[in-house]
């Protein structure tokens, strides 16, 4: 249910409320928009019409039942969007977009230094980099591990770029989150349960990526895993689908991106290099993303694709990414953002 405040109503009323939710056995949820105070009441399903009677308490408006599953991320318990506050200045989901570029995967001090020193003069907002890689073979490179850790907070210190990184289970949050400003959890992962959990318990952004045959209200219903555990700092990643194609390594799902913005307040990027999984796709598909809404991209950049560890060919070019950066910003300007 959705307790919506009157306007004006003051702090004693809103606590009010609040003591009377939990006393009927409900967590409530505070959304403080710009008009009034909004709270969620979240829990079980069964008897939720007794938190109809909280319409005769002071200072509330109306009382109505959410209707989507996924009450928390919905649009109808927040309807002003989500900014994520990443740290040193970055910010998702606002006017500004997001510009995430790295390699695939960490591999010496050298590669993460010269991508981030490519990357922040080009004007992108974060670097990311994987240390802990799941791949599909046990037999790949799986990452330098805590090392790569290591190298992506150095590569922070020395370029004041905030690290995006994944984590891949639950004993790895602890030590992700020592380093990363921000915790990715792959494809893969969107339906470990108790991981999801586990990150909505840290107290640190939590990057979803989109599973590869995950429907969007499933997507949604993952995210609410998170922010039902309190976490509300979470971003919304498409990266494509599997589909019947075979051209491109997934399908790059851009209508993803005004479905989950027409029934979620959370920030919407995508990831076009694991979308396509050529690097020559990668720049229109950016430029797709930007003109259907998204508030950022996540792009794979490598100093030398052709000696990456992992994903070289959807890999751009430090001067690849460069110019693409120019055309995005100009897409940028025409839907009314800016980079
Ligand atoms: C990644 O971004 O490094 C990655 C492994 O992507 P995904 O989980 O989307 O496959
Ligand atoms: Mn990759």
């Amino acid at each position: 249910m959705i307790i919506s405040m009157k306007k004006g109503a003051t702090k004693e009323q809103i606590e009010n409320v609040t003591r009377a939710i939990q006393a009927l056995g409900y967590k409530p949820h505070i959304n403080q928009g710009t008009e009034r105070v909004i709270i969620g009441a979240i829990g079980d399903e069964r008897g939720k019409e007794r938190l109809s009677n909280l319409e005769v308490q002071p200072g509330v408006e109306k009382v109505i039942p959410i209707l989507s599953p996924y009450k928390l991320a919905s649009l109808e318990t927040r309807t002003e969007p989500t900014v994520v506050d990443i740290g040193l200045g970055v910010k998702i989901g606002g006017k500004r977009l997001a510009i995430i570029a790295g390699p695939c995967a960490v591999e010496s001090q050298d590669q993460i230094f010269e991508v981030a020193s490519t990357i922040k003069e080009c004007g992108a907002h974060m670097l990311r980099g994987g240390a802990f890689k799941p791949r599909t073979s046990p037999y790949s490179f799986q990452g330098l591990q805590e090392d790569g850790l290591i190298l992506l907070a150095k590569a922070r210190e020395t370029y004041g770029i905030p690290i995006v990184t994944e984590v891949m289970d639950i004993a790895g949050i602890g030590v992700v989150s020592e380093y990363a400003d921000c915790l990715q959890i792959g494809a893969r992962n969107i339906q470990n349960f108790p991981l999801l959990k586990m990150v909505g318990k840290a107290k640190k952004p939590v990057l979803l990526k989109r599973g590869m045959s995950t429907t969007i209200d499933e997507f949604l219903m993952s995210a609410e895993y998170i922010l039902s555990e309190g976490n509300s700092n979470v971003i919304l990643c498409e990266r494509g689908i599997r589909t019947f194609e075979t051209s491109t390594r997934n399908t790059l799902d851009i209508s993803a991106v005004p479905v989950l913005k027409s029934k979620t307040h959370l920030p919407v990027i995508v990831d076009p290099s694991h979308g396509t999984g050529h690097a020559r796709y990668v720049a229109p598909m950016a430029y797709a993303a930007i003109a259907a809404g998204a508030d950022g991209v996540m792009i794979e950049v490598h100093p030398r694709p052709e000696e990456a560890l992992s994903d070289g060919p959807q890999s751009l070019k430090p001067d690849e990414f460069k110019t693409s950066m120019y055309t995005l910003e100009q897409i940028a300007n025409a839907v009314g953002r800016k980079i």
